[in-house]
């Protein structure tokens, strides 16, 4: 297993992770049996959330003989301080430990939720007050646009951000990751598997391993999906340009979804909307279930997709022939804000 160092944070973490998610779904006894033989095979990064309900417990008592040999992570929604330091308590009874290693604010969804978070009386002062109490060693942040972290960054000192990386959702390997990587600040990417629609779990693995954050964390339900995580790991290689191209069409096949590629070449759009942009949007409204920051920054569209005329030039010329007239007629309204008149007649015609 190769061991990564996770920013300037001092640990050193298995580049392939255990997340929490499927714990909660299955016994203590499978969960147990996983994390075993995870822990055998070299993982040593655990990361959950207070939100994925008992599998803080279930980590906390896997680990147990062992504890100070692996690196704990979860994370709190709650946005006020009060409420921070409380999970924070909650967490540390969950896991049975005296510190955790790594205590994040989970998924920050607008730059209005940042804010608050890092205000007085905000969940940041928590987190900060328990990790000089040596209850938290270190201090993170997940969100799903790059945005919010990039903006998160200048306003505190994160030692690590959690955020997606797969396949398909690629843009964490650009700025974001040279910015994270420049600050000396812990990477550990999550969602390898594309929410489920990976066509293959090895491409999806060596995409990641081949960008090279500092860990992923990969939700695993059983043996038999870790033992095939684990031989990948140990595989090493990584996926090509082509094979990606292969695998998000496979996806796109399996899921009846739109995964707009971000060509260079996109060809303008005559009525003047940001094509690139809007299917953008609506990709992180629809998978990452981020619809208020979506319709904020629709808001500030000059040109809406009210705009588009249906002539189909975007469709002919896009090479993966993505149906963007089709999910332009569903996001024109979605994207619209909740109390716009528009979306109110809509809903009350259409029922969405
Ligand atoms: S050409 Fe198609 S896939 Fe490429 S950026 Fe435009 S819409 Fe997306
Ligand atoms: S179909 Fe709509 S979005 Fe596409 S090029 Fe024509 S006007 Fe623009």
């Amino acid at each position: 297993m190769q061991l990564n160092k996770l920013g300037n944070t001092g640990l050193e973490v298995s580049r392939l992770g255990l997340g929490g998610i499927p714990f909660q779904y299955i016994t203590h006894a499978e969960s147990n049996d996983i994390i075993q033989a995870a822990y055998e095979r070299g993982v040593n990064l655990f990361y959950t959330s207070r939100m994925y309900r008992d599998s803080e417990n279930k980590i906390g008592l896997a680990v147990k003989k062992y504890r100070n040999k692996v690196v704990l992570g979860t994370s709190t929604h709650k946005r006020k301080k009060i409420n921070g330091r409380r999970e924070i308590e909650q967490s540390l009874r969950n896991f049975g430990v005296d510190y955790i290693d790594i205590y994040s604010l989970h998924n920050v969804l607008t730059l209005k939720v940042l804010r608050e978070i890092m205000s007085p009386g905000g969940a940041y002062q928590a987190l900060e007050e328990m990790r000089n109490a040596g209850y938290v060693r270190h201090v993170g942040i997940s969100a799903h646009q790059p945005e919010t972290i990039l903006n998160a960054l200048e306003m505190a000192a994160f030692d690590v951000v959690e955020f997606p990386l797969n396949y398909v959702d690629r843009e964490a390997a650009g700025e974001l990751l040279a910015e994270i990587r420049a600050r000396g600040i812990g990477f550990v990417t999550i969602k390898p598997m594309v929410f489920g629609y990976a066509a293959s779990a090895s491409l999806a693995l060596r995409y990641i391993f081949g960008v090279g954050p500092d860990a992923t964390v990969v939700g695993t339900y059983n043996r038999d999906e870790l033992d095939e995580n684990l031989s990948v790991e140990a595989a090493g290689g990584e996926a090509t340009e082509t094979e990606v191209m292969d695998a998000i069409a496979a996806s796109e096949r399996g899921c009846f979804k739109v995964f707009c590629r971000r060509c260079p070449e996109c060809v303008p759009c005559p009525r003047g909307i940001d094509i690139k942009q809007a299917l953008r949007l609506y990709e992180y409204f629809d998978r990452y279930h981020s619809r208020e920051w979506a319709r904020e920054q629709y808001a500030a569209f000059s040109t809406k997709l009210i705009a588009c005329d249906n002539c189909g030039l975007c469709e002919r010329e896009c090479p993966y022939h993505l149906p963007i007239k089709r999910e332009f007629s569903r996001a024109r309204i979605d994207l619209l804000s909740r109390r716009s008149p528009r979306r109110l007649i809509h809903k009350k015609l259409i029922g969405r």
